[in-house]
Protein backbone atom coordinates (compact mmCIF):
# COMPACT_ATOMS: atom_id res chain seq x y z
CA UNK A 1 0.00 0.00 0.00
CA UNK A 2 1.45 3.39 -0.62
CA UNK A 3 2.53 5.73 1.88
CA UNK A 4 0.16 8.38 2.30
CA UNK A 5 0.81 10.92 5.05
CA UNK A 6 -1.75 12.56 6.60
CA UNK A 7 -0.65 16.50 6.07
CA UNK A 8 2.46 17.92 4.66
CA UNK A 9 3.48 21.59 4.87
CA UNK A 10 5.29 24.14 2.73
CA UNK A 11 7.54 26.09 3.72
CA UNK A 12 9.46 26.64 6.71
CA UNK A 13 8.60 30.26 8.40
CA UNK A 14 6.80 30.81 12.17
CA UNK A 15 3.27 29.85 10.47
CA UNK A 16 5.13 26.24 8.90
CA UNK A 17 6.88 25.81 12.03
CA UNK A 18 3.92 26.49 14.37
CA UNK A 19 1.53 24.44 11.91
CA UNK A 20 4.16 21.56 12.05
CA UNK A 21 4.09 21.30 16.00
CA UNK A 22 0.37 21.27 16.45
CA UNK A 23 -0.14 18.62 13.86
CA UNK A 24 2.86 16.32 15.33
CA UNK A 25 1.28 16.78 18.68
CA UNK A 26 -2.34 15.86 17.10
CA UNK A 27 0.02 12.46 16.01
CA UNK A 28 -0.59 13.05 11.93
CA UNK A 29 3.24 12.61 11.79
CA UNK A 30 3.44 15.83 9.82
CA UNK A 31 6.48 16.07 7.16
CA UNK A 32 7.30 19.61 6.22
CA UNK A 33 9.09 20.76 3.20
CA UNK A 34 11.92 23.28 3.94
CA UNK A 35 11.84 25.17 0.73
CA UNK A 36 14.52 27.69 -0.62
CA UNK A 37 15.71 29.64 2.65
CA UNK A 38 14.90 27.71 5.55
CA UNK A 39 13.45 30.05 8.14
CA UNK A 40 12.25 32.22 6.15
CA UNK A 41 12.08 36.08 6.25
CA UNK A 42 13.18 35.97 9.76
CA UNK A 43 16.63 34.12 8.95
CA UNK A 44 17.60 37.93 7.25
CA UNK A 45 16.78 39.89 10.67
CA UNK A 46 19.04 40.20 13.68
CA UNK A 47 17.39 41.49 17.17
CA UNK A 48 13.88 40.09 17.39
CA UNK A 49 12.29 42.30 20.00
CA UNK A 50 8.78 41.89 19.42
CA UNK A 51 8.20 38.38 19.94
CA UNK A 52 6.78 37.08 22.95
CA UNK A 53 8.14 34.88 25.49
CA UNK A 54 11.60 36.82 25.80
CA UNK A 55 12.85 39.30 27.90
CA UNK A 56 15.56 40.40 25.69
CA UNK A 57 16.21 40.61 22.03
CA UNK A 58 16.91 37.63 20.54
CA UNK A 59 18.66 36.89 16.71
CA UNK A 60 15.90 36.12 13.95
CA UNK A 61 17.92 33.29 12.71
CA UNK A 62 18.44 31.64 16.27
CA UNK A 63 14.28 31.89 16.70
CA UNK A 64 13.65 29.90 13.52
CA UNK A 65 16.62 27.15 14.69
CA UNK A 66 14.26 26.87 17.86
CA UNK A 67 10.84 26.53 16.15
CA UNK A 68 12.49 24.18 13.51
CA UNK A 69 14.14 22.08 17.06
CA UNK A 70 10.63 22.05 18.84
CA UNK A 71 8.62 20.88 15.22
CA UNK A 72 11.58 17.91 15.29
CA UNK A 73 11.19 17.19 18.94
CA UNK A 74 7.46 16.56 18.72
CA UNK A 75 7.87 14.68 15.96
CA UNK A 76 7.58 16.72 12.70
CA UNK A 77 9.90 14.65 9.64
CA UNK A 78 11.50 17.76 8.03
CA UNK A 79 12.45 17.92 4.11
CA UNK A 80 15.37 20.39 2.91
CA UNK A 81 13.71 20.33 -0.24
CA UNK A 82 12.03 22.43 -2.62
CA UNK A 83 8.54 21.37 -4.06
CA UNK A 84 8.88 21.66 -7.97
CA UNK A 85 4.96 20.84 -8.71
CA UNK A 86 2.04 19.60 -6.89
CA UNK A 87 -1.85 19.11 -8.25
CA UNK A 88 -3.45 20.22 -5.58
CA UNK A 89 -6.99 18.52 -7.85
CA UNK A 90 -6.67 15.12 -7.58
CA UNK A 91 -6.44 13.10 -3.56
CA UNK A 92 -4.42 11.58 -2.24
CA UNK A 93 -2.32 15.50 -3.22
CA UNK A 94 1.04 14.54 -5.12
CA UNK A 95 3.92 16.80 -4.00
CA UNK A 96 7.11 16.18 -6.41
CA UNK A 97 10.55 17.30 -4.97
CA UNK A 98 13.29 18.72 -6.75
CA UNK A 99 15.12 15.39 -5.38
CA UNK A 100 13.06 13.52 -7.53
CA UNK A 101 10.90 12.08 -5.00
CA UNK A 102 7.17 11.97 -4.79
CA UNK A 103 4.94 12.45 -1.82
CA UNK A 104 1.24 11.52 -1.62
CA UNK A 105 -1.00 13.23 1.25
CA UNK A 106 -4.43 13.73 2.16
CA UNK A 107 -3.65 16.97 2.69
CA UNK A 108 -1.30 20.23 2.69
CA UNK A 109 -0.77 23.05 4.49
CA UNK A 110 1.08 25.80 2.37
CA UNK A 111 3.00 28.38 4.11
CA UNK A 112 5.48 29.99 1.74
CA UNK A 113 5.25 33.58 2.85
CA UNK A 114 5.73 36.55 0.99
CA UNK A 115 9.17 38.06 0.44
CA UNK A 116 9.54 41.73 0.33
CA UNK A 117 10.51 43.32 -2.96
CA UNK A 118 14.21 45.17 -2.42
CA UNK A 119 15.63 47.55 -4.83
CA UNK A 120 18.17 45.39 -6.09
CA UNK A 121 20.75 47.28 -6.16
CA UNK A 122 24.44 47.12 -4.53
CA UNK A 123 25.10 46.29 -0.82
CA UNK A 124 21.40 45.78 -0.36
CA UNK A 125 22.17 42.48 1.51
CA UNK A 126 25.30 43.66 3.40
CA UNK A 127 23.07 46.44 5.44
CA UNK A 128 20.00 44.56 5.94
CA UNK A 129 19.69 44.43 10.03
CA UNK A 130 22.62 46.65 9.94
CA UNK A 131 20.29 50.07 9.21
CA UNK A 132 18.52 48.69 6.33
CA UNK A 133 14.89 46.85 6.69
CA UNK A 134 11.91 46.04 5.13
CA UNK A 135 9.57 46.35 8.20
CA UNK A 136 9.07 49.49 10.23
CA UNK A 137 6.58 47.37 12.69
CA UNK A 138 9.68 45.13 13.43
CA UNK A 139 12.75 47.50 13.56
CA UNK A 140 11.21 51.07 14.09
CA UNK A 141 11.93 50.96 17.70
CA UNK A 142 15.77 50.83 16.79
CA UNK A 143 15.85 53.97 15.46
CA UNK A 144 14.86 56.49 18.21
CA UNK A 145 15.75 60.16 17.88
CA UNK A 146 17.64 58.63 14.42
CA UNK A 147 16.92 60.05 11.19
CA UNK A 148 15.57 57.72 8.62
CA UNK A 149 13.77 57.15 5.12
CA UNK A 150 11.19 55.36 3.89
CA UNK A 151 11.50 54.12 -0.19
CA UNK A 152 8.05 54.04 -2.13
CA UNK A 153 4.33 55.63 -2.44
CA UNK A 154 1.67 53.28 -1.87
CA UNK A 155 -0.16 52.25 1.58
CA UNK A 156 2.48 50.25 3.04
CA UNK A 157 5.15 53.59 2.58
CA UNK A 158 3.01 56.06 3.60
CA UNK A 159 1.67 54.08 6.73
CA UNK A 160 5.52 53.34 7.71
CA UNK A 161 6.56 56.53 7.56
CA UNK A 162 3.86 57.29 10.06
CA UNK A 163 4.85 54.37 11.94
CA UNK A 164 8.35 55.46 12.43
CA UNK A 165 7.05 59.48 13.06
CA UNK A 166 6.95 57.70 16.65
CA UNK A 167 10.57 57.37 17.29
CA UNK A 168 12.68 58.75 14.89
CA UNK A 169 13.46 62.48 14.99
CA UNK A 170 13.07 63.24 11.15
CA UNK A 171 11.44 60.79 8.35
CA UNK A 172 12.40 61.29 4.70
CA UNK A 173 9.97 59.64 2.49
CA UNK A 174 11.28 59.17 -1.03
CA UNK A 175 9.28 58.16 -3.92
CA UNK A 176 10.31 57.80 -7.56
CA UNK A 177 7.26 59.96 -8.52
CA UNK A 178 6.00 63.67 -7.56
CA UNK A 179 2.96 61.41 -6.42
CA UNK A 180 1.70 59.20 -3.96
CA UNK A 181 -0.32 56.24 -4.98
CA UNK A 182 -1.39 55.97 -1.29
CA UNK A 183 -4.95 56.84 -0.27
CA UNK A 184 -5.80 60.73 0.36
CA UNK A 185 -6.13 60.39 3.97
CA UNK A 186 -3.07 58.85 4.40
CA UNK A 187 -1.29 61.02 2.13
CA UNK A 188 -3.07 64.36 4.79
CA UNK A 189 -1.54 62.65 7.51
CA UNK A 190 1.82 62.90 6.19
CA UNK A 191 1.83 66.26 4.96
CA UNK A 192 0.50 67.69 8.35
CA UNK A 193 3.00 65.50 10.05
CA UNK A 194 6.01 67.97 10.81
CA UNK A 195 8.39 65.21 10.73
CA UNK A 196 8.17 63.93 7.17
CA UNK A 197 9.95 65.99 4.27
CA UNK A 198 9.33 64.43 0.76
CA UNK A 199 11.91 63.70 -1.17
CA UNK A 200 9.85 63.64 -4.97
CA UNK A 201 11.29 62.05 -8.31
CA UNK A 202 13.69 60.23 -6.47
CA UNK A 203 15.69 56.89 -6.48
CA UNK A 204 18.03 55.82 -3.81
CA UNK A 205 20.93 54.20 -5.98
CA UNK A 206 23.57 53.38 -3.23
CA UNK A 207 23.94 52.40 -0.06
CA UNK A 208 26.75 53.48 1.95
CA UNK A 209 28.74 52.75 4.76
CA UNK A 210 31.38 50.29 6.54
CA UNK A 211 29.62 48.15 8.94
CA UNK A 212 26.38 49.97 9.38
CA UNK A 213 24.19 52.02 6.76
CA UNK A 214 25.94 55.68 6.89
CA UNK A 215 24.44 57.32 3.99
CA UNK A 216 22.45 56.91 0.68
CA UNK A 217 23.19 58.25 -2.65
CA UNK A 218 19.80 59.88 -4.45
CA UNK A 219 19.70 60.76 -7.91
CA UNK A 220 16.88 62.76 -9.11
CA UNK A 221 15.39 61.35 -12.26
CA UNK A 222 13.94 64.55 -13.24
CA UNK A 223 17.18 66.51 -12.87
CA UNK A 224 19.64 63.98 -13.51
CA UNK A 225 21.49 64.91 -10.24
CA UNK A 226 23.16 63.11 -7.69
CA UNK A 227 23.25 63.68 -3.86
CA UNK A 228 24.22 62.07 -0.92
CA UNK A 229 21.55 61.86 2.10
CA UNK A 230 23.08 60.98 6.04
CA UNK A 231 20.54 58.92 7.58
CA UNK A 232 20.81 56.47 10.24
CA UNK A 233 18.01 53.50 8.77
CA UNK A 234 15.94 52.72 5.87
CA UNK A 235 12.87 51.44 4.92
CA UNK A 236 12.25 49.56 1.87
CA UNK A 237 8.32 50.23 1.35
CA UNK A 238 7.74 48.74 -2.51
CA UNK A 239 5.57 46.16 -1.78
CA UNK A 240 5.79 42.02 -1.17
CA UNK A 241 5.29 38.96 -3.90
CA UNK A 242 3.90 36.38 -2.45
CA UNK A 243 5.80 33.10 -3.03
CA UNK A 244 2.87 31.51 -4.84
CA UNK A 245 3.81 30.81 -8.27
CA UNK A 246 3.10 26.93 -7.46
CA UNK A 247 -0.17 27.21 -7.02
CA UNK A 248 -1.42 29.08 -9.75
CA UNK A 249 -4.55 28.29 -11.72
CA UNK A 250 -5.16 25.52 -8.81
CA UNK A 251 -6.45 27.77 -5.67
CA UNK A 252 -8.24 30.93 -5.53
CA UNK A 253 -6.01 33.83 -5.25
CA UNK A 254 -6.40 37.99 -5.30
CA UNK A 255 -4.72 39.90 -8.02
CA UNK A 256 -2.03 40.41 -6.26
CA UNK A 257 -1.38 36.96 -6.09
CA UNK A 258 -2.30 35.89 -2.12
CA UNK A 259 -4.13 32.53 -1.34
CA UNK A 260 -7.58 33.42 -0.48
CA UNK A 261 -9.06 31.69 2.68
CA UNK A 262 -12.53 31.53 4.43
CA UNK A 263 -13.44 34.11 6.81
CA UNK A 264 -11.76 33.51 10.43
CA UNK A 265 -10.38 29.99 8.71
CA UNK A 266 -7.34 28.88 7.21
CA UNK A 267 -9.52 27.14 4.72
CA UNK A 268 -8.73 27.71 0.51
CA UNK A 269 -10.95 26.83 -1.93
CA UNK A 270 -10.37 23.40 -2.47
CA UNK A 271 -10.84 21.21 0.52
CA UNK A 272 -8.09 19.39 2.76
CA UNK A 273 -5.24 22.78 1.64
CA UNK A 274 -5.38 25.22 3.80
CA UNK A 275 -2.79 28.48 3.62
CA UNK A 276 -0.72 30.35 6.71
CA UNK A 277 0.91 33.24 7.56
CA UNK A 278 2.13 35.68 4.89
CA UNK A 279 1.32 33.39 1.55
CA UNK A 280 -2.60 34.97 3.02
CA UNK A 281 -1.68 37.73 4.61
CA UNK A 282 -0.59 41.06 3.54
CA UNK A 283 -2.07 43.33 6.83
CA UNK A 284 0.04 42.36 9.52
CA UNK A 285 2.80 40.19 8.20
CA UNK A 286 4.11 39.59 11.59
CA UNK A 287 5.83 36.61 12.53
CA UNK A 288 3.27 36.02 15.71
CA UNK A 289 0.62 35.92 13.29
CA UNK A 290 1.94 33.89 11.04
CA UNK A 291 2.49 31.66 14.32
CA UNK A 292 -1.23 32.33 15.04
CA UNK A 293 -2.17 31.24 11.84
CA UNK A 294 0.04 28.19 11.99
CA UNK A 295 -1.75 26.67 14.99
CA UNK A 296 -5.41 27.37 13.08
CA UNK A 297 -4.14 25.54 10.04
CA UNK A 298 -2.97 22.44 11.92
CA UNK A 299 -6.16 22.64 13.64
CA UNK A 300 -8.26 22.90 10.85
CA UNK A 301 -6.25 19.83 9.17
CA UNK A 302 -6.87 17.78 12.12
CA UNK A 303 -10.80 18.39 11.81
CA UNK A 304 -10.75 17.86 8.37
CA UNK A 305 -8.75 14.42 8.79
CA UNK A 306 -11.44 13.67 11.01
P1 LIG B 1 2.00 49.22 -3.76
O1 LIG B 1 0.67 49.79 -3.53
O2 LIG B 1 2.21 48.31 -4.92
O3 LIG B 1 3.03 50.42 -3.83
C1 LIG B 1 4.37 50.21 -4.12
C2 LIG B 1 5.05 51.57 -4.19
O4 LIG B 1 6.44 51.34 -4.38
C3 LIG B 1 4.56 52.42 -5.36
O5 LIG B 1 4.47 53.75 -4.95
C4 LIG B 1 5.66 52.24 -6.40
O6 LIG B 1 5.91 53.40 -7.17
C5 LIG B 1 6.89 52.01 -5.54
N1 LIG B 1 7.85 51.15 -6.21
C6 LIG B 1 7.66 49.93 -6.75
N2 LIG B 1 8.82 49.42 -7.24
C7 LIG B 1 9.77 50.36 -6.98
C8 LIG B 1 11.15 50.43 -7.24
N3 LIG B 1 11.82 49.43 -7.82
N4 LIG B 1 11.82 51.55 -6.86
C9 LIG B 1 11.17 52.57 -6.23
N5 LIG B 1 9.86 52.56 -5.97
C10 LIG B 1 9.16 51.46 -6.33
O7 LIG B 1 2.51 48.33 -2.49
P2 LIG B 1 2.14 48.49 -0.95
O8 LIG B 1 2.16 49.90 -0.53
O9 LIG B 1 3.01 47.50 -0.25
O10 LIG B 1 0.67 47.96 -0.89
C11 LIG B 1 0.32 46.64 -1.38
C12 LIG B 1 -1.18 46.45 -1.28
O11 LIG B 1 -1.57 46.40 0.10
C13 LIG B 1 -1.94 47.62 -1.91
O12 LIG B 1 -3.12 47.10 -2.47
C14 LIG B 1 -2.26 48.49 -0.73
O13 LIG B 1 -3.38 49.33 -0.92
C15 LIG B 1 -2.49 47.45 0.36
N6 LIG B 1 -2.22 48.04 1.68
C16 LIG B 1 -3.28 48.61 2.32
C17 LIG B 1 -3.09 49.22 3.54
C18 LIG B 1 -4.26 49.84 4.20
O14 LIG B 1 -5.35 49.76 3.68
N7 LIG B 1 -4.10 50.47 5.34
C19 LIG B 1 -1.81 49.26 4.12
C20 LIG B 1 -0.76 48.69 3.44
C21 LIG B 1 -0.97 48.09 2.20
P3 LIG B 1 4.84 53.95 -8.26
O15 LIG B 1 3.77 54.59 -7.46
O16 LIG B 1 5.65 54.88 -9.07
O17 LIG B 1 4.39 52.72 -9.00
Amino acid sequence: MADIKEVVIIGSGPAGYTAAIYAARANLNPILISGLQPGGQLTITTDVENYPGYENPIQGPWLMEQMQKQAEFVGTKIINSQVTKVDLSIKPIKLHLDNGKIIESRSVIISTGAQARWLGIANEEKFQGHGLSACATCDGFFFKDRKVAVVGGGNSAAEEALFLTKFASKVYLIHRRDQLRAEKILQDRLKANDKIEFIWNSEVTKFLGDEELKSIEILNNKKDQKSILEIDGVFIAIGHDPATDLFKDQVDMDDSGYIITKPDSTETSIKGVFAAGDVKDKIYRQAITAAGMGCMAALEAEKYLG
